[in-house]
C-alpha cells in the first residue's frame, strides 16, 4: 500500500542506531543520508557514552568494533567536579557502583564509520547523498520528497510510507528554541597525571570539560560567544595560558593544546516530536547543551527503545495511533528529565545571587559525603531518567 515501510532520514548516530536495532523488523526499512558513503562527519568531536549506552551498543553487536577504532574507548574511571568560585571536590568512582568505568570517550567519527560499515552490511536500503527536502504527514500515511546527487545530475525521488523517523540532527521548522549565547571551544589536549580521570568544572563564564581520550584529554569550554572568538584566536601558548588560568592548583598539568573547533549552543526542542506517522529522534527532537555529554546517549536510548517498539509490533502495528503514544508515554520522563537536568546545570551554575557559589558548594559537599546520593546521580546519568 505504501511506497517504503519506514523512512528514516538522517543517517547519524541516532538514525544509523535505529536502523540497525530493526535487523529483524519484518517491514522495509529505508535510510536517506545526505553524506556520501564513507564520508567523514563535517564537525568531529569527542563524545562521552555511558555504561547504559555501552549496554545498547552491546546488544547491537557494536561495541567490539568502536574498540578497534583509530580513537578506540577510553574507559573514565572517576569523575570530579568543581567550581572554580569555591573549594568542595565531588568524586564519582566506577569501583562504588561495581562498574569497569562509569563510561567511555570515543570520536564522532569513529562512531560514524562504524555504523556506516554495519550499515553497509545490514540490509537496509541506504541512499547515501540523498537529501529530505519535505515530509509531511496525515492520519493515514506520510510522504517524503528527497533529492539525490549522482554524478552531474540530481534526481528527485518522492513517496509515502507508513512511518518517517526524522533523525537529521534538526535543521528544520518546528522548534522552541534557547539561545544560550555561548559556544563549545573543543581541542585535544595534555592532562598530566589523569589516566581515565573526567574533569568538570564549572565557571561563571560556563562549563569545561575534560574528557580522557587515549593518551590525551578531549577539551570542551564553553564560553560566552564573544570570548570564544577571542580564544579562538590565540595562539597555543596563550590558548593554554588562559586555560590554566581557569584551572587554579594544578593547572600546569594542562599543556599541549591541538586544532581546536566552536560550536554554537542552543537548547532546541521539537514542539511536537511525535506526530501521526512522523516522530522526531536525537538531536531532530533535542538539541541539548553539551554538559554533562547527554546528546547522544539519550538519542541512543529512545532509538533503541523505539527499534524495540516497531520489532514487537510489526508491520501492521507500523506507524500507528496507539504505537506513536507508546512510545511517547515511555520515552516521555527520560526526554523531559534529560533536557530538564541539563539545562538545570547551566542555569545553577551561572546563578549570580551573592550566597549562589556557597549554596553550590554546600550542595556538591552533601553529594560527596552520601554515597546513596552519589549512586542515584550515577545511575540518572547512565541509565536516563525512568
Ligand atoms: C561540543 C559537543 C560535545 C558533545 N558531547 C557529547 C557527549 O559527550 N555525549 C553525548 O552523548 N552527546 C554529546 N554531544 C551531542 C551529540 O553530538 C548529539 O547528540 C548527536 O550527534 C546527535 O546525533 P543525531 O544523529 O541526532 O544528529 P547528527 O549528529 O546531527 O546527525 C544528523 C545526520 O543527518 C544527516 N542529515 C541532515 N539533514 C538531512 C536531510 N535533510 N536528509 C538526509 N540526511 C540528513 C546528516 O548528514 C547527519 O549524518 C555533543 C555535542 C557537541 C556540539
Amino acid at each position: 500500500m505504501f511506497d517504503r515501510d519506514l523512512v528514516i532520514v538522517g543517517g547519524g548516530p541516532v538514525g544509523a542506531t535505529l536502523a540497525l536495532g530493526l535487523r529483524e523488523a519484518d517491514f522495509r526499512v529505508a535510510l536517506f543520508e545526505a553524506r556520501g558513503p564513507g564520508e567523514p562527519p563535517q564537525r568531529d568531536r569527542s563524545l562521552a557514552l555511558s555504561h547504559g549506552s555501552r549496554l545498547i551498543l552491546e546488544r547491537l553487536g557494536l561495541w567490539s568494533r568502536l574498540a578497534l577504532t583509530p580513537g578506540g574507548l577510553t574507559p573514565i574511571s572517576t569523575v570530579e567536579v568543581t567550581q572554580q568560585r569555591g573549594s568542595a571536590l565531588l568524586r564519582f568512582r566506577a569501583e562504588e557502583l561495581d562498574l569497569p568505568a562509569l563510561g567511555y570517550v570515543l570520536r564522532y567519527g569513529d562512531l560514524a564509520a562504524v555504523l556506516d560499515q554495519a550499515l553497509a552490511e545490514q540490509r537496509v536500503d541506504l541512499s547515501w547523498n540523498c537529501r529530505v527536502n519535505s515530509v509531511r504527514a496525515t492520519a493515514s500515511y506520510a510522504w517524503f520528497e528527497a533529492t539525490s546527487r549522482s554524478g552531474a545530475q540530481d534526481q528527485s525521488e518522492a513517496g509515502s510510507a507508513a512511518l518517517v523517523a526524522l533523525a537529521d540532527g534538526g535543521a528544520g521548522e518546528g522548534y522552541w528554541q534557547h539561545d544560550y549565547h555561548q559556544c563549545a571551544v573543543v581541542a585535544e589536549i595534555s592532562v598530566a597525571d589523569a589516566k581515565h580521570l573526567a574533569i568538570e568544572r564549572f565557571t561563571p563564564l560556563g562549563p569545561i570539560a575534560l574528557l580522557p581520550q587515549g593518551e590525551r584529554h578531549a577539551l570542551v569550554w564553553t564560553l560566552p560567544e564573544v570570548l570564544a572568538q577571542e580564544v579562538m584566536a590565540l595562539d597555543d601558548q596563550a590558548f593554554q595560558a588562559r586555560l590554566r588560568g581557569q584551572f587554579g592548583v594544578n593547572a600546569e598539568r594542562l599543556a599541549h593544546p591541538g586544532p581546536r573547533r566552536a560550536f554554537p549552543l542552543h537548547l532546541r526542542l521539537a514542539r511536537q516530536p511525535v506526530e501521526r506517522r512522523l516522530l522526531r529522534l536525537g538531536n531532530a527532537a533535542q538539541t541539548l547543551h553539551p554538559v554533562a555529554g547527554q546528546g547522544y546517549n539519550l538519542g541512543l536510548r529512545d532509538a533503541f527503545a523505539l527499534s524495540r517498539m516497531l520489532c514487537e509490533g510489526g508491520l501492521a502495528e507500523l506507524g500507528s495511533e496507539r504505537q506513536l503514544r507508546a512510545f511517547k508515554n515511555r520515552r516521555g520522563s527520560d526526554r523531559w528529565g534529560t533536557t530538564l537536568a541539563t539545562h538545570g546545570l547551566i542555569e545553577l551554575f551561572e546563578w549570580r545571587a551573592p550566597k549562589a557559589a556557597e549554596l553550590r558548594d554546600w550542595g556538591l559537599e552533601l553529594f560527596a559525603t552520601s554515597p546513596w546520593l552519589r549512586r542515584r546521580a550515577s545511575r540518572v546519568l547512565m541509565h536516563g531518567w525512568r
